[in-house]
């Protein structure tokens, strides 16, 4: 039986933790889907690995992808451009193997419309005093690019209503583990098992 995995688009404002989070997520071998590395054209942060982290390319580059229909999704984010390549996730998904994404909201909307039984998880901060705090304390962005990215966070927050599931950052090892616990409880959905037990019940016949 090779039912297709599911695609779990894991989402939230910026620098709400979303990738502390996965982090924390895939250190534990107790999940059984796996994570698409996305590409971008921002420059490599230090102690990022190419192909680990990221695929980093060249806007040339990206652009040839998406003229070619080879990304998912992608979205310019903070003048840089983001996206799921496509072949991972068609591939991933074919041999009945879930995937995780972790992507903004513009690129999360795209593939609700492509795909829409993903299942949409959205990560929210606590409060959004904390998240200037924390990407303050990140340090890897200028206050001007933080101010921006605070400003779209107060956008992001109000599109939570397009997603099946909040989660809220206050602790990451407990975001973590009620992720894994929803992407878990979703494979029991009665819509997702049901054609299994239709065809069982067609090809069942009944000894008398
Ligand atoms: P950062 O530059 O901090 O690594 O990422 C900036 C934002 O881009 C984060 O919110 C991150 O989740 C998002 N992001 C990472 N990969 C992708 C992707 O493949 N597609 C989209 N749409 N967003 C992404």
């Amino acid at each position: 039986m090779s039912e297709r995995g599911l695609l779990i688009v894991f989402s939230g404002p910026s620098g709400v933790g979303k990738g502390t989070v996965r982090q924390e997520i895939f250190s534990t071998p107790d999940h059984k889907f796996e994570y698409s590395v996305s590409m971008t054209t921002r420059p490599q942060r230090p102690g990022e690995v190419d192909g680990v982290d990221y695929f980093f390319r060249t806007r040339e580059e990206f652009e040839e992808l998406i003229k070619n229909g080879q990304m998912l999704e992608y979205a310019e984010y903070v003048g840089n451009y983001y996206g799921t390549p496509l072949t991972y996730v068609n591939e991933t998904l074919d041999k009945g193997i879930d995937v995780f994404l972790e992507i903004e909201v513009q690129g999360a909307l795209q593939v609700k419309t492509k795909v829409p039984d993903g299942v949409f998880i959205f990560l929210t901060p606590p409060d959004l005093a904390e998240l200037q705090d924390r990407l303050v304390g990140r340090g890897t962005d200028s206050q001007e690019v933080i101010a921006q990215r605070i400003e779209k966070a107060k956008e992001e927050i109000s599109l939570m209503r397009e997603y099946d599931y909040a989660v809220v950052n206050d602790y990451v090892p407990l975001a973590a583990e009620r992720v894994k616990r929803i992407i878990e409880t979703e494979h029991f959905r009665v819509e997702r098992v049901i054609g299994q037990y239709d065809k069982m019940i067609a090809e069942t016949n009944v000894i008398r």
